[in-house]
């Protein structure tokens, strides 16, 4: 083929694409601001996180006392102690504190009158997911059985409502995630447990963690490790672009209850990791730059007296106490709230509101959305 004409086609093929980009230029223009039109929620839950940790940082009691289970001292509070809270809390998770508390909000540290409180009465797992994800505790939901949820999630919800569904996804490290879920009745896409990945950019890469899945030693049978969650998680974000995107990471509740304190300690920095790179990650797309809110909390505390650190139930202390951070354009700087009580059960509502819709008045048993903006949940005077 003679090169000028080559040329010519090249030069054709320039300037067809210059025109369609104008073109959607235009249209993009003529629709106004689409940041405006198109809310996101990315909701992220860490298993068994105690707001402890979260607010003080690494625990002296923990890190050098065998109740704390660390095999390598020296190392471990080189990672993670500090002289203050403030610079204990930055180290161990330095996403949230340098992101998150300074744009957003932290609900939870009970140091501060800030209390966020489980309504169910098991203080574990599926009845801790069943009341953020619903919105209401069920007091028939009394163990970790791989049982349908009778309830509808705002998953479910919100992937039902015009507008916004069905682009609602789930990543999670647990494997009773699609029971929780319902995804038998719900039919939303929910990749839970060690269960391969199905979508990646890469196909090499994709099948380098599907390989790697079924190669690593498995510390727990029903719970993955964080990494696939979160690059299973990420991927469907770029490939799908969903309104509301859940994922769950699961691995400080299981260090924790193998009485590694170190371990526990490594998994949260990694999960504040995971839940920076989503989050950068989404802030480098069109669909979700300036637009997306991020809602971070947790299904159960735990125990706070040095041996009972490790478990968490109704007889343990403190397994009810919990924290919720939020971060968004439409969720003013207010830092780490004081002198507010806040439930799990607002979680729900709180992710339906951020979407712009009532999902209080829908579903009478849930908890209202969190008092985040002086707006109308809150008399301008008593909100801050
Ligand atoms: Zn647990």
């Amino acid at each position: 083929m003679p090169t000028q004409t080559k040329s010519y086609r090249q030069l054709r093929f320039i300037f067809l694409m210059a025109t369609l980009n104008l073109m959607v230029g235009a249209t993009t223009a003529a629709e106004g601001d689409p940041s405006a039109a198109r809310h996101n929620v990315i909701l992220v839950t860490i298993d068994g996180l105690r707001w402890q940790d979260v607010f003080r940082g690494a625990d002296e009691r923990l890190l050098s006392h065998p109740d704390g289970g660390v095999k390598e001292t020296e190392a471990t509070r080189e990672a993670y102690w500090r002289d203050t809270a403030t610079q204990r809390r930055a180290t161990l998770m330095p996403f949230l504190w340098r992101e998150v508390a300074i744009k957003g909000q932290l609900f939870g540290n009970r140091d501060r009158n800030s209390k966020a409180r489980v309504l169910n009465d098991q203080h574990f797992s599926y009845p801790g997911y069943s009341e953020i994800l619903c919105g209401y505790p069920d007091p028939r939901i009394t163990s970790n059985d791989k049982i349908f949820n009778p309830n509808i999630t705002v998953l479910e919800w919100l992937a039902r409502r015009p507008g916004i569904g069905p682009n609602v996804a789930a990543f999670c490290s647990w494997d009773v995630f699609p029971y929780i879920i319902n995804i038998q009745r719900s039919g939303l896409p929910v990749n839970a447990g060690w269960t391969p990945i199905d979508i990646a950019h890469d196909a090499s890469e994709l099948a380098a963690y599907n390989r790697l899945m079924t190669q690593l030693p498995r510390m727990w049978s029903s719970v993955r490790y964080d990494a696939f969650t979160a690059f299973a998680a990420k991927e469907y974000l770029r490939a799908k672009q969903p309104r509301l995107l859940y994922m769950s990471l699961g691995e400080p509740d299981d260090w924790a209850h193998a009485q590694r304190y170190d371990l526990y300690l490594d998994s949260i920095l990694t999960c504040d990791r995971i839940i920076e790179d989503l989050w950068q990650f989404a802030q480098s797309l069109p669909q979700y730059r300036d637009n997306t809110s991020l809602i971070i909390t947790v299904d159960h505390g735990r125990g706070d007296v040095a041996d009972q650190w490790t478990s968490h139930k109704i007889s343990i202390p403190g397994s009810d106490q919990i924290w919720i951070a939020a971060l968004g354009p439409n969720i003013p700087a207010s830092g780490e709230r004081t002198d507010v009580e806040v439930t799990q059960s607002q979680v729900a509502a709180t992710v339906a509101h951020l979407l712009g819709e009532d999902y209080a008045a829908a579903v009478p048993e849930a908890g209202r959305p969190l008092p985040l903006a002086v707006d109308v949940h809150e008399p301008a005077t008593s909100a801050r």
